[in-house]
């Protein structure tokens, strides 16, 4: 249980109701920051405003999936109110607080390294990375659905990168009974797919591997589905890029060329709130408890 554990959550979507929820089940002390319009109450929780006291005893700050921008704004689709977070705010907080965002930019970075205060990038975490990949999956395949006129069973699939997103778009695909082709750099995600029935290929032969292709899915974070990719696939091919921001497709020669091709960030909040807050929720409520029962060893 979290009794006596003091937590302030500020701002967020939907994904951030069920962590909360979550944990005023446990009985943590919970302040809500920029939650004014929501019409939901949670017993346990109280709704405060963005001040420097609001910080003062909190053991946890929950930031939204996407933490802070640069300028330390923090999004919250449950109030108009502007919300950031200042050095002042972050400067109130116990030293023994932690900060919890889904990913931070150099700005959130640093001002918790000023105060030296714990941050926790909850989707650099493998766990995280790998049960987000569910709800990313079912995402991707929704679009790939959406974009064409055949079904994915029977089609040909090409799948770059092998990690925790790739993998498990590799094998949701293959059980809706496409034909799937894996693009790998390393030699032991060549065996792996191979040993899962998929056909593995090396990257460097990309080009070549795309000819046939109905769909290609991509996870790598660089720029890999260049111009040559893209000239020798098909016409009728929909490319489906999940990799973060920028992507790794030449979009701009894909629209020239007239080959469907789709940036498709943050598809576990869009398409599975409720899972990707309980993903979240899950992991958040664990980690916290961990630091609450160590407190209690130490004191
Ligand atoms: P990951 O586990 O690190 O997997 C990335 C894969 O790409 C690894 O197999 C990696 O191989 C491979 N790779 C990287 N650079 C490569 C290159 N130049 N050539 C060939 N292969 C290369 O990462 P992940 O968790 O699966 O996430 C993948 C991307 O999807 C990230 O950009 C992440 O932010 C994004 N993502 C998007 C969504 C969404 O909703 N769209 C959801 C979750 C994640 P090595 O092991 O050899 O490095």
């Amino acid at each position: 249980m979290l009794t006596g554990t003091q937590v302030a959550f500020i701002g967020g979507d939907a994904r951030q109701l069920e962590v909360i929820r979550r944990l005023t089940e446990l009985d943590a002390t919970v302040t809500l920051i920029g939650f004014d319009n929501l019409k939901q109450t949670f017993d346990g929780a109280t709704h405060a405003e963005m001040t420097e006291e609001a910080f003062e005893n909190a053991d946890a700050v929950l930031l939204p999936v996407v933490g802070t921008d640069d300028e330390g704004k923090i999004e919250g689709v449950f109030t108009s109110k502007e919300l950031r977070l200042t050095s002042e705010c972050l400067g109130r907080l116990p030293k023994h607080a932690k900060v919890y965002a889904g990913m931070a930019k150099p700005y959130l970075r640093n001002l918790c390294e000023q105060h030296g205060i714990a941050l926790v990038e909850l989707l650099e975490r493998d766990d995280v990375a790998i049960y987000n990949s569910i709800p990313t999956a079912e995402g991707a395949l929704m679009l790939a659905m959406q974009h064409t006129d055949i079904t994915i069973h029977g089609s040909t699939a090409v799948v770059l990168g092998f990690g925790r997103t790739g993998m498990t778009m590799a094998r949701a695909l293959q059980g809706l009974g496409a034909k799937v082709l894996v693009g790998v750099r390393r030699e032991e995600h060549y065996a792996r797919a191979y040993e899962m029935g998929f056909e593995p290929f090396h990257t460097a032969q990309l080009q070549s591997k795309v000819v046939g292709a109905d769909l290609l899915f991509n996870t790598v974070p660089s720029p890999i589905v260049t111009a040559s990719v893209i000239a020798a696939l098909p016409p009728r091919a929909v490319i489906i890029d999940l990799a973060s921001k920028p992507g790794g497709t030449d979009f701009r020669f894909a629209e020239r060329r007239g080959v469907k091709a789709m940036l498709a960030p943050g598809l576990p909040g869009i398409v599975a709130p409720k899972t990707a807050g309980r993903i979240i929720a899950s992991v958040v409520s664990q980690l916290i408890m961990e630091d609450s029962a160590k407190r209690g060893n130490e004191a």
